[in-house]
């Protein structure tokens, strides 16, 4: 059920999402996907975003009547006490999303909940109900977000040229799509097909299909749960690394952050095995309970503030130490045959 905020729960939540360019519109759309329980969801964009987005999911849908009610200010389905703040477990929570895109956009809404028969168009343009009506469609949703900043021009000039913001939301679908290997997902650029991965629950096997490097090949996957930790991925074998943190790629419950502790934790874990100033190529995605991290930072913020450090390091070090010495333990085996 989707419902407005009361505004002693509002008042909490760290506030202030812009969209500022295209990659914030794919940023939001594709959680909002996530959230729905999608097992695929397909992006496909043209001329860097700017003139196009489409974001289709085969998640839950949404109940015809509360189609409007999704694009209202602070309008969400995810919590509605200030209490749920504190274990926040969807990628969403604000409600704020949907409003501030069709706010500067013409944005389309075609989407049908599983058990319903008829599915439903909402066309939104710069804020206004321009239509609603009722459509055949499948299960899921489908938003369509064309011609960002039509009615704000000036806001237009801001934006980078084409391949520019492309990049930034084929980097950002490619993130997502890596710590959702159990979902398959399809990047698609002016008709071309960046990507496409399996969603057989491999991150291995998504890191490969999303940035096709041969050298990725031989990267070791992590597992070791412990203090209330699980630490999944894959990371490079030593003789695999970079000049700089760049490849490195963090995630906690299932979002993308930006962490020293984690990094810390991956750095006591190759130590011995790296020269200073090299790093390895890590994907590494750290699970707890929802209630030992604060998400409700700043929404386009990468941080994560941990409740206490000192377990987020030691068991990514121990995790990262005890993937590489079963590593060492395979490479020998088979330098022996
Ligand atoms: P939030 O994600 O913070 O709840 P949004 O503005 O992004 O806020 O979305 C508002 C509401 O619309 C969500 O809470 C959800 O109920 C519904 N919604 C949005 N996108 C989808 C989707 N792809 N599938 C199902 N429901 C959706
Ligand atoms: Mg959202």
């Amino acid at each position: 059920m989707i419902k407005v905020l009361s505004k002693k729960v509002s008042d909490k939540i760290a506030a202030g999402e812009v969209i500022d360019r295209p990659v914030s519109i794919v940023k939001e759309l594709t959680e909002n996907a996530v959230d729905a329980g999608a097992e695929n969801i397909t992006v496909e964009i043209r001329n860097g975003g700017k003139t196009f987005i489409r974001v289709t999911d085969d998640g839950c849908g949404i109940e015809p009547e509360e189609t409007e009610t999704a694009f209202l200010r602070h309008a969400t389905s995810k919590i509605s006490r200030a209490e749920d703040l504190d274990a926040v477990e969807s990628l969403g929570f604000r409600g704020e999303a949907l409003a501030s895109i069709a706010a500067v956009t013409r944005t389309t809404l075609v989407t049908k909940p599983g058990d319903r028969k008829t599915g439903c168009r909402l066309v939104i343009h710069g804020g206004t109900v321009i239509e609603k009506s009722a459509v055949g469609c499948p299960d899921g949703t489908t938003m369509v977000v064309t011609d960002l900043f039509y009615n704000t021009p000036a806001r237009r000039e801001f934006l980078k040229s084409d391949g520019a913001e492309s990049t930034r939301i084929i980097d950002l679908v490619s993130e997502l799509s890596v710590v959702y290997p159990g979902i398959r997902f399809q990047m698609i650029n002016n008709g071309r097909t960046i990507f496409t991965t399996s969603g057989n629950g491999s991150m291995k096997q998504a890191v490969l299909a999303v940035y096709q490097l041969s050298e990725y090949r031989d990267l070791v996957e992590v597992d070791r749960e412990a203090e209330g930790f699980r630490v999944t991925g894959c990371i490079s074998r030593p003789s695999l690394n970079r000049p700089n943190r760049r490849n490195q790629y963090y995630y906690v419950n299932g979002r993308v952050v930006d962490s020293r502790v984690m990094e810390k934790g991956v750095a006591q874990g190759y130590r011995e095995r790296l020269f200073e100033g090299r790093f390895p190529v890590v994907f590494l995605h750290l699970r707890t309970n929802p209630g030992t991290v604060d998400v409700n930072i700043h929404p386009n913020k990468k941080e994560v503030r941990f409740h206490d450090d000192k377990p987020v390091v030691r068991v990514i070090s121990e995790a990262v130490r005890q993937a590489l010495a079963t590593d060492d333990a395979v490479i020998q085996a088979s330098d022996y045959f």
